[in-house]
């Protein structure tokens, strides 16, 4: 542990914030980007009967040759939720330094 981890933890957490306010903001401008509310359904993952959410995937399908870009309406319930930068950035204020050092520890290790 050194002064140069600890300097770059919290700086790396300062600018999340900054993220996660600007992403803030562009959330109050663009409301459509927001995932629905939830419903009962199937979930497109794993299968199970839960209450899910709709997200707009972006698809490319090769079919004869061509490809074709479309967007497909997928449901995942909470835990097969992809997550969006948003909702990721969101979380790193309320995380301690050391809960965020441990993060970046596990993500260099490709656990995340
Ligand atoms: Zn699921």
């Amino acid at each position: 542990m050194s002064l140069f981890d600890d300097h770059f933890a919290s700086k790396n957490a300062a600018s999340a914030r900054a993220w996660a306010m600007d992403d803030d903001k562009n959330a109050k401008k663009d409301k459509r980007r927001e995932p629905a509310a939830p419903k009962m359904g199937v979930c497109d993952k794993c299968h199970r009967e839960a209450l899910v959410r709709s997200y707009r995937t972006r698809q490319t399908d090769l079919g004869n040759g061509a490809a074709s870009f479309g967007t497909v309406i997928k449901y995942y319930c909470e835990e097969c939720a992809p997550k969006s930068r948003r909702e990721r950035d969101a979380d790193v204020p309320q995380l301690s330094n050391k809960q965020v050092k441990n993060l970046m520890k596990s993500a260099k290790k490709g656990l995340l």
